[in-house]
């Protein structure tokens, strides 16, 4: 069989038509000539049209399946792409987690302790203590003056 395409009713084709569907030319629809002869009528042709519709019974896909396939496959490769970057996004900062985590506490050293006789350490120590006082003074003088409160209240 020397089948070939046409753009056109095949010239010769038998009843100058599709020959299943009886017909001519549908739109921009190609014929397929066999190149196979019927004796007394022609050459027997058949439109894009009836051999698509044979194809879909059989499963075969169209140009227009293989195009919505393709853009389908596109979008979920994008999707696995785009997840892919967020899953390795995700992974450093577990890392990062697991990390600070992991820290052992214990392992850093702990600020030196001050020399006893440092002039330094006295006055901190000396600050501190003042500090501490006033607070509970403060806080004392807070309590009387809540306390009159009251007292003028009731
Ligand atoms: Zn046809």
């Amino acid at each position: 069989m020397h089948a070939r395409i046409s753009t056109i009713v095949p010239h010769g084709a038998a009843r100058n038509a599709c020959y299943l569907h009886g017909g001519g030319q549908r739109g921009n629809e190609r014929f397929i000539d066999t190149g196979i002869v019927i004796e007394y009528e022609g050459v027997l042709a058949i439109c894009e049209g009836c051999v698509t519709h044979l194809a879909k019974l059989l499963g075969l896909l169209t140009p227009a399946d293989v195009q919505a396939l393709t853009d389908e496959l596109r979008e979920a490769n994008d999707a696995r792409v785009e997840q892919a970057q967020e899953i390795a996004t995700l992974k450093s900062r577990n890392e990062a987690l697991r990390t600070l985590l992991a820290l052992d506490v214990d392992a850093f050293e702990a600020p030196p302790e001050p020399e006893p006789d440092d002039p330094i350490a006295k006055g901190l120590a000396v600050l501190e203590e003042i500090k501490a006082e006033r607070h509970h003074e403060d806080n004392s003088e807070a309590a009387i003056s809540r306390e009159r409160e009251m007292a003028e209240d009731a």
